[in-house]
């Protein structure tokens, strides 16, 4: 079986960001967080081309699965930092731009520029989670006007740091960074986890937290917006068999996209090609 150089972009991308953050920014644990998210995502994309069918699906899957350690727990417990919304504002707020922040520049602002959010589809710690609860059937619908509720829990997430700051006269320097960062990240994301799974589980979909509670979701959705990278049309019509839309965990209308030959501009696409793995006729 050949690698070829789609197989490798990952981890060479993965590499050259390594390269870059030492350069810039100086911390050794760059050297273990990019490249290891490379190698995950090569590794997705290796077991896609080798395995066959449905069974392609997978293959993200594992790879979101590889990086969970590596951003949930690796960087949180070496570096003692919070990685969660919250904490990056409480650290802004401050002035200080710790790891926290380089990872929402990079995971949540400015990467989004380029892939979107590739980052749901391929790394988030607990769409990863999500993704391998054992739900089966048909997923119950969501209410379109119930998504709003994301905007409730952005605003929750900056208003609880902007009143500890601004109200409680917080001190983060003395009593959080480095310190109760750490508890932070862990009850935020046991948080995250005790409303996700359970979601899940009514609504039958494994990203029905995405799509109703996440506010880091909403954030990347601006940048997405513009992103270079989109799942697009491919020359073979499409025959509207409707296989992708039924996929589709984020519940676009990828069909209709397809068979009127545009590129998905919708801000809920992860990335995760599901739709062109399953496309009968290679139309995605
Ligand atoms: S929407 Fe939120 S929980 Fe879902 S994958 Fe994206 S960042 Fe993770
Ligand atoms: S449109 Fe395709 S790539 Fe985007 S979320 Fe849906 S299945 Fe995944
Ligand atoms: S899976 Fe392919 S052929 Fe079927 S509706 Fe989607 S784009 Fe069209």
């Amino acid at each position: 079986m050949k690698i070829t150089l789609r197989i490798l972009f990952p981890l060479m991308v993965g590499l050259i960001v390594a390269i870059i953050m030492n350069i810039t920014v100086g911390w050794w644990g760059f050297w273990v967080i990019f490249p290891w998210i490379g190698f995950s995502i090569s590794t997705g994309t290796l077991l896609r081309k080798i395995l066959k069918g449905h069974k392609k699906l997978i293959g993200r899957k594992i790879a979101i699965l590889m990086i969970l350690p590596c951003l949930l727990l690796f960087v949180p417990i070496v570096n003692h930092e919070n990685f969660q919304l919250g904490g990056v504002v409480l650290i802004v707020l401050v002035g200080f731009f710790g790891k926290g922040f380089i990872h929402y520049a990079i995971a949540k602002i400015f990467g989004p520029l380029i892939w979107g959010r590739g980052f749901c589809g391929w790394a988030c710690w607990t769409g990863a989670i999500l993704d391998w609860l054992p739900i089966t059937g048909k997923k119950k619908a969501i209410p379109e006007k119930a998504k709003n509720l994301r905007y409730i829990s952005l605003a929750i997430s900056l208003f609880i740091p902007l009143y500890l700051v601004f109200v409680m006269n917080y001190d983060v320097y003395q009593d959080y960074l480095y310190k109760k960062e750490i508890i932070w990240m862990f009850a935020g994301n046991a948080l995250y986890y005790a409303i996700g799974i359970p979601l899940a589980f009514i609504y039958k979909d494994k990203r029905a937290f995405c799509k109703l509670a996440c506010p880091v979701g909403l954030i990347m959705k601006v940048p997405a917006s513009v992103s270079i990278i989109k799942i697009k049309p491919k020359q073979n019509d499409c025959i509207e068999c409707g296989a992708c839309n039924k996929i589709c965990p984020m519940d676009i209308d990828v069909m209709s996209y397809i068979k009127n030959k545009k590129p998905i501009t919708n801000t809920e696409c992860i990335l995760c090609s599901s739709c062109r793995i399953v496309c009968p006729v290679n139309a995605i």
